[in-house]
Order: C-alpha cells, then structure tokens, then sequence
C-alpha cells in the first residue's frame, strides 16, 4: 500500500512539473513516505529524517507522509524543527500546497476518507504490476494493530472508480493487476440504486479486460473468504493459484487475545474449499511471535500449524507493542530474548517448507511475469504464479510473459528456461 502511494506522490508531483533526481543533495523537495506498522519502521523514519537534514540543500523542502505522520502528529514538528510538512495516509493529496506556499508548515494528519483518489492526476505510465487500492482502513481491531488508528474506519471504493482505474492501469502498461486493502475480501461497494458489489464482482470484470493476464489481491482477513470469493479461484483462470491469508498465531488462546475470533477448525475449512477450488493453490501467511502472555505451547501450535498447511512466502515478525493498541497495555509481555528465539525458529521452519516447495517445481514449466534484469549478472529476472522469483538467461526482446521450466531451485529462488 505504502508502494502504491509513493506512485501516486511521485504522479501527483510530475503533474506539477517535477522531476526526479537521483540524489538528495540535489533534490528541491524530499518527502520520506513512512510505516508504523512496528516500532522498528517508526524508529527509522527518524534517524532517515537525521540523515536527509544533514544531506539536503539547505532550501530544500522537506517532510513526511503516510503512518508515522499521523502517529506522531504536530509532535513531529517539535522532534525536527525544520520539517515543512507532516502529512497522514489520507491527505498527502494536499502535498502541492507546499510548492505554493514554501513559508508555512504543511500539517494534515485527518482520516480524509476516500478524498484523495478523487484528487490525485491518473499516472501516465503504469507498471507490468499494478496496485488498485478498492479500499483504506480496517474495522477488524486486532488488539496488536495500528492500521485502524492510522488508516481509520474501513470504507470501500466506488467499484465503477475502481474499475476505471483498472482499464486505464490495463490501457497504460499493466498485466497483472493486485487489489490493494488491509481487508481487502471484506470489500462491499452499494451503489445508488442498490446494488451490492463484492471483491469476486471486481475480479469477473478485471478478467473480462485482454491485456490484463493474472490477477490477485492483498490482504485477506480469514472468515472474510465468502464462497463467492474462493469459486472465482475455480472458474477465472487469470486469478493466481497464491493467497496471502495471515493466520498469526496457531494458538486459539493466543487468537483470541489478538481479538482475531476464528478458530483452526474455520481456518482450516476455508483452505479445504480453496484446495478445492484450485487444486494446484498455495497459501502464504503473516506470523505474529512472542504476542503478549504466548506460552512455548502457544507457540508449539504456530509453529504445527505452519507444518500442516506449508505456508509459502511468508512473514514473521516479533511482537511489537504499539501506541493506541489494546495489546500495548496487555500483561505477560514476553521477554525480547524470547521473542528472538521464537522468530529464529519459526524462520527456519518457514525456510524450510519454502525450499520443499521451491524444489517440487523443478521440471515443471511455469507461466511467468516479467520483472527486471539483475544488474549484477544481468540475467533475466521473472516471477512465477506463487510470487517466487526465477532467474533465466538474458535474451533480447525478452517476453512481458513466458513459459519457463524450472531446472534447479533453491530457498530463496528458482532458476530455469523458456519454452518455445
Ligand atoms: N491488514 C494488513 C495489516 C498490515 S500489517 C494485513 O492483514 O496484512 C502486516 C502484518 O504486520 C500483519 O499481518 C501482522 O502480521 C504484522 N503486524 C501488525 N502489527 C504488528 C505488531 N504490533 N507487531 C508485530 N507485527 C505486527
């Protein structure tokens, strides 16, 4: 998501007659567009915000947008005097006040809705890949998050907008196109007269659209996967056989502190129907370790559960406690050593269910997406169904999308061939 806005700023700023440097000493305006998520993020932010003071022109203007914005408010200012702007994820849309007005402090940190898709220029060019965001905020309240505090209530997208912004992604350069919402299966559009739209409603519309090739969305919230949802993985074969559905924990004690109220059962259910649906899908999960009051046993269970559903590609991180969220002020915070550990060992875990998977498609020939050259080896790099990046020899003119047959892999990567 926080891809998908710096797109929009850098657009936004282009419209306004800007261009792009490669260095901040040269550069007239810097904006740091920012993440909350975990304090770890929030602490670079600052000491990236020391490092660009120091580097830029002294007339250079300069300022943050998106999550730390919002979370540290006018307090920004006070931690950084020289800042000229502090903008929330909901108002950076406001960014062109500042090249007009260089003298005033630029401060907006309100949940403006949906405002800033309405205002914001279309790009001219798009990305192979692109985001469309069908949604901001979240109404979920896990109790470790701040996205409902920085991104504010839930509210779906106008599915005709959406719409439009995917033709005109598929018109200017995109295939593949990835609906972007922190709850995006929850999304539910009612138009005027009445009509309900759901995400299943935008991806039947999205395939009907030639130039765009393969379709998925990020991120599902569990219990939110309605029937309608996982047939369209039977019957669009554009939508990719990969979805990111973040578990967090396998411990029902754990889920339910976190105020995520499913169990493994319902869980295990829903992928029962997507294997279903599409036999050959694979699933990737976002892992919280070290949550408040975890015990080794709760942790026992994540690190079951990763084994019994072999999780690809997926995240984990350490518990962090977060301003504004119920967890923060939970007891039986676990210790950062112990944190440590846990993440440790259900890393490798994780590594190791990737690597079987990576080495099971050896031989296989996947449909993939061109993504870039290596600068370095100058091979080719593409990407397969399942988000995994393989790596081909350079050609010319290489193909947007190719058929290649995977010849060796590794954990971190698969390497093969294109097929006539
Ligand atoms: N709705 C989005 C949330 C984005 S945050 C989603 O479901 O992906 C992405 C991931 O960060 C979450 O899934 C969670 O695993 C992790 N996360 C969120 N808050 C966290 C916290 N306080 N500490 C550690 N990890 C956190």
């Amino acid at each position: 998501m926080n891809v998908y806005d710096g797109w929009r700023i850098a657009a936004m700023l282009k419209h306004h007659g800007l261009t792009e440097t490669a260095s901040i000493p040269d550069a007239d305006i810097i904006i740091l567009n920012t993440c909350a998520v975990r304090e770890k993020a929030t602490n670079k932010v600052y000491s990236a915000l020391g490092r660009i003071r120091q580097a830029k022109k002294p007339s250079a203007l300069f300022g943050i947008v998106g999550c730390v914005a919002r979370e540290s408010g006018a307090d920004a200012f006070k931690r950084i005097p020289e800042l000229n702007f502090v903008l929330g994820p909901q108002s950076y849309h406001k960014l062109p006040q500042i090249l007009s007005d260089p003298d005033t402090k630029l401060f907006n940190i309100d949940l403006g809705g949906l405002e800033k898709f309405d205002s914001l220029p279309q790009m001219e060019k798009s990305p192979l890949v692109s985001y469309i965001p069908i949604q901001e905020g979240c109404n979920h309240c896990c109790t470790y998050c701040i996205v409902p505090y920085t991104r504010g209530r839930e509210i779906s997208r106008d599915f005709n907008r959406v719409m439009a912004d995917t033709i005109h992604a598929a018109k200017t350069g995109a295939v593949e196109i990835c609906f972007l919402g922190q709850n995006v299966n929850g999304y539910k559009y009612t138009d005027e007269n009445g009509k309900t739209y759901r995400l299943s409603d935008l991806i039947r519309e999205t395939a009907k659209i030639p130039e765009i090739m393969r379709i998925r969305f990020t991120s599902s919230y569990p219990t939110e996967m309605t029937d309608d949802l996982i047939d369209m993985f039977r019957t669009e074969q554009k939508l990719l056989p990969f979805l990111n559905m973040p578990i967090q924990s396998g411990s029902p004690n754990v889920l339910k502190r976190m105020n995520r109220p499913y169990d493994l059962e319902q869980y295990l259910t829903i992928v029962n129907k997507l294997r279903a649906a599409r036999p050959d899908i694979q699933i990737s999960s976002d892992f919280i370790v070290g949550f408040p009051g975890e015990s080794d046993s709760d942790f026992e269970q994540t690190m079951q559960i990763a084994n019994t559903i072999k999780y690809i590609n997926s995240y984990s991180f350490k518990y962090s406690p977060r301003p504004h969220t119920a967890a923060a002020l939970m007891p039986d915070q676990v210790p950062e050593n112990i944190k440590s550990e846990r993440l440790l060992k259900l890393d490798s875990n994780l590594n190791e269910i990737q690597r079987a998977f990576n080495l099971s498609c050896v031989d296989k020939t996947l449909t993939c997406l061109y993504e870039g050259i290596d600068k370095t080896s100058k091979h080719l790099i593409y990407r397969t169904p399942y988000m995994q990046q393989c790596i081909v020899e350079f050609i010319e003119n290489a193909p947007t999308m190719a058929n290649i047959k995977i010849t060796s892999a590794n954990k971190a990567c698969l390497r093969g061939e294109f097929v006539d």
